[in-house]
């Protein structure tokens, strides 16, 4: 059987296609890259934002054009919260929630197992993912769900409490990506911060990046999204091992305390300034990033100014900036004072401009600086070679001319100019023999 695989949203959604993938080859299935040529269409949808919803239906009905007599299954967030709704939309055919995903390849292929393969065939998924994020980075799914309730998180909604995978299938999986090849294993979850407490056992986060260190031979590990309210500052004693990368994704939301408030997230400026600073202190060359939302329901000019002074105090080498969006289901959605759309939208623009300002100030730093560099993709070709486009350690991302056969190596480079989304780097002196 030939099988489409799209993802829309996050790295988890990411992580579970290239699972899907994965259960699908070992079955002896084909992986093509055109609805044309697919028999069943697998769209792992997200419900994040009122966009992302439409971006599914949109999809459904595109991929059926393309190939009316392919069966489109529809799974992910959004066919979990709006089944009917979804199942309204032209070529729309299985909706599969997120509760039986894990068993999906095995609905539509009851012979094939729905145990994680840990295979010979990573060329053959590479190719499928050569145009996906995560050709030269695994994405680790180790935990699902999520025990919180921020007032405008549809997420956990859709996915439900929050469980943990075990951790030897964790170090199991990240050791075969290893042999397989991959340089970067990113590890996710909805709400990886709580790995481990559904577990029962004195074990968290810390615990597990600890057994990945120690039990697998992988030269970069990442990680994703983290609650801030579950990390305190001794857990940072873990960046000792230069292999576990110096990024850290904290959402903030917002940079107001009264929006904190309404919003129901468990942190506050002050400790969130406190946590960032002892991050700073721990962590060298650390890129602190972060989400922020604009327009939340009641944000006065006021608070939206207190927001925009806390994050250029933070510093942020990025920022994800996101126009509040009333999802149905959510205690946001039903609360008072919604902000006009063009309020919101100026807001963000106002959010991302100060972001853009704040990155090129972080890249700044690093001219005249050598860092290694994790090269993912050629993007074109000068008089000096192909361009290349990579990640540094901190997720800077690099542009430089190099020779062929730089694809998943990791080379020393020297930074030489910094722009608001990465900078340009030069391969001075480089050889085979001086990549990782
Ligand atoms: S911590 Fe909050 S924002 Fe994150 S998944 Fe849970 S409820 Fe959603």
């Amino acid at each position: 059987m030939k099988v489409l695989l799209h993802s829309i949203g996050c790295r988890l959604n990411q992580s579970e296609i290239e699972t899907m993938a994965r259960q699908l080859l070992a079955a002896g299935h084909e992986i093509v890259t055109e609805a044309a040529a697919a028999d069943k269409v697998i769209v792992n949808t997200c419900a994040v934002t009122a966009e992302a919803a439409r971006d599914a239906r949109n999809l459904t009905r595109r991929f059926h054009r393309q190939n009316g007599a392919a069966e489109i299954v529809l799974t992910g967030c959004y066919a979990t919260i709006a089944p009917q709704e979804l199942a309204q939309v032209k070529g729309a055919g299985r909706i599969v929630a997120n509760q039986d995903k894990e068993r999906l390849v095995q609905m539509l292929i009851p012979q094939a197992s729905t145990a994680q393969p840990l295979f010979e065939q990573e060329p053959v998924l590479r190719e499928f993912l050569a145009g996906n994020a995560g050709s030269t980075r695994a994405f680790i799914k180790v935990q699902d769900g999520c025990d919180n309730h921020c007032t405008f998180c549809i997420t956990t909604v859709a996915r439900g409490a929050g469980q943990s995978r075990h951790l030897g299938d964790v170090v199991a999986e990240i050791q075969a990506r290893c042999a397989a090849g991959y340089q970067e294993v990113v590890l996710t979850g909805v709400h990886l911060g709580s790995y481990g407490q559904d577990m029962g056992q004195k074990m968290g986060l810390r615990d597990l990046v600890q057994a990945i260190l120690r039990h697998t031979d992988i030269p970069r590990l990442r990680l994703s999204s983290l609650e801030p309210w579950d990390i305190t500052p001794d857990f940072f004693a873990l960046w000792q091992n230069a292999r576990l990368l110096p990024h850290l994704h904290l959402p903030l939301q917002s940079g107001s305390d009264s929006v904190l408030r309404r919003m129901a997230r468990r942190t506050r400026r002050a400790a969130f300034r406190t946590l960032a600073a002892a991050a700073r202190a721990a962590i060298p060359h650390l890129s602190l990033t972060t989400d922020i939302i604009v327009g939340f329901p009641g944000e006065t000019e006021a608070e939206f100014q207190q927001s925009v002074d806390f994050v250029r105090e933070m510093g942020f080498a990025r920022l994800h900036v996101f126009n509040y969006s009333q999802r149905p289901g959510t205690a946001a959605a039903t609360m008072p004072h919604q902000v006009p759309l063009e309020t919101r939208k100026e807001r963000s623009r106002r959010m991302i401009e100060l972001g853009e300002h704040l990155s090129l100030a972080f890249h700044e730093q690093y001219v005249g600086v050598t860092a290694p560099v994790l090269w993912e993709t050629a993007v074109g070709a000068d008089d000096a070679g192909l361009r290349w486009v990579g990640y540094t350690d901190n997720y800077i991302r690099v542009q430089a001319s190099g020779p062929e056969g730089l694809f998943n190596r990791i080379t020393p480079v020297q930074l030489t100019a910094a722009q608001a989304n990465g900078m340009m780097g030069q391969l001075g002196g480089w050889d085979a023999d001086d990549a990782r």
